[in-house]
């Protein structure tokens, strides 16, 4: 897997992307994520990318050009066709199936964009996708591009121990996950459900399926009936 970041703020990218797992997966080569500086590819003298929207109203546009020649220089980096996504709030809403989807294309390209977003004629001609990571609007596209990177990440060989450690997770079958214990088996005079200390695997599984169907149905009624009519 290859992720292709298009930024105007690589560094802001660089250290998320150099910490923790996804930090490890990208120096033991289990992933590649590149940062590209998109005002790198802008022709203007004065190094600008972004200008007053037409029509009139507040703030810049990120403008077409520096972008499409970001894009065109980065496909050229290597012979694997790309899967271009914008991170925008007006774009599909990203889901954990969506993110096992695309985990298994081998090269993404992701566009964040800033200010009031990015001229539409650019978005036309080299865009696959829109995802939006939530119903809110952010300041730019580096945290959802981040975000969507991780979760792609984790999704890929080699980045966590087995794939044990994702199937069992919120979301990946639909449902919420268990509650989660660890040491000491006491603490502040609260103790951690018995059954989980009894060593019976098949009680243990039996109860983490009741807690995870109870929660799921508890907290996310809509998740429960989509699990429930594929049960
Ligand atoms: N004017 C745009 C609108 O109303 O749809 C919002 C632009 S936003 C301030 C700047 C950039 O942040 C967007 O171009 C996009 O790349 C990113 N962004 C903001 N919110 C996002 C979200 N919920 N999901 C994905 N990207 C987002």
């Amino acid at each position: 897997m290859r992720i292709e970041i298009a930024t105007l703020f690589p560094e802001m990218c660089e250290a998320v992307l150099s910490t923790s797992i996804i930090g490890r997966a990208r120096a033991k080569g289990a992933i590649e994520v590149q940062c590209h500086q998109i005002r790198q590819y802008t022709l203007d003298k004065h190094n600008r990318v972004d200008d007053s929207p037409f029509g009139g109203g507040m703030g810049l546009v990120m403008q077409a050009q520096p972008i499409y020649d970001c894009w065109k220089a980065v496909a050229a980096m290597d012979g694997q066709p790309m899967h271009t996504i914008y991170l925008s709030p007006k774009g599909k809403t990203l889901t954990q199936q969506r993110v096992r989807e695309l985990a298994e294309i081998p090269r993404i390209f992701m566009l964040c964009g800033h200010y009031e977003g990015v001229d539409q004629r650019v978005l036309d001609r080299i865009v696959d996708e829109e995802i939006s990571i939530g119903d809110y609007v952010l300041t730019g596209g580096e945290l959802p591009a981040l975000v969507l990177t991780d979760a792609i990440a984790r999704m890929c060989e080699n980045v966590l121990p087995s794939a044990e450690a994702y199937e069992d997770e919120s979301h990946y079958n639909g449902l919420l996950e268990y509650p989660q214990y660890t040491r000491p088996e006491i603490w502040e005079g609260e103790g951690v459900p018995a059954v989980l200390l009894s060593g019976h695997h098949k009680n243990i599984r039996a109860w983490r399926t009741e807690q995870s169907i109870a929660l799921t149905k508890e907290r996310r009624p809509d998740l429960w009936s989509k699990w429930s009519k594929g049960q």
